[in-house]
């Protein structure tokens, strides 16, 4: 063997111990950490829309129905304002209000672009949050489809983005922003079976992707967000029938995902909880502010109907919408702002129910680069549309198509207290008690109830842990 080689071989040797080595204190450290933990595999699926009225029929079906017989639940769980998914899952994995974590909107804030970027990345997320800590504390951490994951230090992750630029595709951001092997181990056995973000194609995969992510690495914490519920209230309605058989095809989805654990020996160390994030309310008319804004001046476009100066912009979180000035300082604007909504709100049939001040939305816990936000009346959202003949306009179904972005007929990022608006919350197995109905709770309250559950500490939130331990 040459100098050289010898030097290699060394070398080598040398890096297979200090593996060997850094695997060994890597395995200490968690068995350190699982001590101070009331379970040891933490597995959290968020079920998207899940609303408090779902109760009625997931409790004639086998698997909810014994999560909640096992263990604890709550019906009433309130939402964040705008109950909009990303802040949403934003609180529930921080136990803060959007004023501390930042996610104040699914969208980002990109004037005069249809379809802009979202909140996808970890970054946006200004809060302690809890796979961070379970990653730091040693253990290791799964996520799939959970929302502003891109780019999170996790060891096996498939983050919620998608392509918005003509010719990019979804694959190499997921690679970009995910775990490159964990996401091309599941897309090797079970890709084939998507087809772009379409459900319930995506469902499908999730929830393969999902039993081979506990039978294959058992995660100490896995997030799972599961979002055909979603897109079918979105587009047919709250209680439409394809949403009977969604929830159908959920709680069979975590029947599998439960016997997963079974089949990989960590059932009786797991905990299992679902979870929704808000509710829906069915709606049948559309209000476009920006078109309002457009007649006012306050918006100009080109022959292309291309915005080419703004003083005024609502950017929508549907139930509810926020208004930006261009500068804060634009006195006029903010009159002309103002007076148009205060007109929309005296006429009862406009749907706009409230205006908001940025100081009176310190009390609603939400703050951001905005100056106002409006709320719409059960029946009514908001769009970013800035091009239509009228701000109040039916929701046509007769141009009705599934798969247009432009048609809802079930919305939410209402405010949390809309009445008929609550989510739930099941939490079942390991350290859980067995019979524990929470009469009131928020989805703030579940990231500290998680971080207990794991034995780590989030510091100070605003929401309270639940009790729902084991004596
Ligand atoms: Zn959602």
């Amino acid at each position: 063997m040459s100098d050289r080689k010898k030097v290699l071989a060394a070398a080598a040797g040398a890096a297979v111990a200090a593996g060997a080595a850094y695997k060994i204190n890597k395995d200490i450290k968690n068995k350190k950490a699982l001590k101070e933990a009331l379970t040891e595999h933490l597995i959290i699926i968020s079920l998207d829309g899940f609303h408090s009225r779902d109760l009625e029929m997931l409790n004639e079906l086998p698997n909810i129905k014994k999560l909640i017989s096992e263990g604890a639940y709550s019906e009433k769980v309130k939402s964040i304002y705008p109950s909009v998914t990303y802040a949403c899952h934003s609180s529930i994995i921080t136990g803060n209000y959007p004023d501390k974590h930042g996610v104040y909107n699914n969208e980002k804030f990109q004037p005069g672009i249809k379809s802009p970027e979202w909140n996808w990345y970890c970054r946006d997320n200004k809060s302690v949050k809890l796979y961070d800590l379970a990653v730091k504390k040693g253990f290791k951490v799964g996520s799939l489809f959970w929302p502003v994951m891109a780019g999170a230090n996790i060891q096996y992750n498939i983050p919620e983005i998608w392509p918005i630029k003509e010719g990019e595709s979804q694959v190499p951001l997921i690679l970009k922003y995910g775990t490159p092997k964990f996401a091309l181990e599941a897309a090797a056995l079970y890709g084939k079976v998507l087809k772009g973000k379409k459900q319930p194609y995506l469902n499908t995969f999730t929830v393969k992707a999902a039993k081979y992510m506990i039978k294959r690495k058992k995660p100490n914490l896995m997030m799972v967000h599961l979002t055909d519920v979603d897109h079918w209230r979105h587009k047919y309605g709250a209680f439409h029938n394809y949403v009977k058989q969604s929830l159908i095809d959920t709680d069979k989805a975590i029947g599998e995902i439960i016997e997963a654990a079974r089949q990989a020996g960590i059932y009786d160390k797991s905990t299992f909880v679902v979870l929704g994030d808000h509710a829906f309310i069915d709606v049948d008319h559309r209000i476009s502010l920006n078109s309002a804004f457009r007649e006012a001046g306050l918006i100009e476009v080109n022959s292309k109907d291309e915005i080419t100066a703004w003083r005024a912009y609502c950017s929508h979180c549907d139930g509810s919408a926020q208004i930006f000035l261009k500068d804060s300082q634009d006195d006029e604007a903010r009159e002309k702002v103002v007076k148009i909504i205060e007109a929309l709100i005296q006429d009862k049939s406009s749907g706009v129910e409230k205006i908001y001040t940025k100081e009176e939305l310190k009390n609603k816990r939400v703050t951001g680069d905005f100056e106002f936000m409006v709320e719409a009346k059960i029946g009514y959202y908001f769009s970013y549309h800035w091009n239509r003949p009228q701000v109040v306009e039916k929701v046509d179904l007769n141009d009705f198509d599934p798969y247009d972005s432009e048609y809802y007929v079930g919305m939410h990022g209402f405010d949390p207290d809309k009445e008929d608006y609550r989510t739930v919350f099941i939490a079942a197995g390991k350290g859980v008690k067995q019979g524990v109905h929470i009469e009131d709770m928020c989805i703030v309250d579940e990231g500290p109830t998680f971080a207990k559950l794991l034995g780590l500490d989030l510091g100070e939130v605003d929401g309270q842990v639940v009790d729902i331990f084991e004596d």
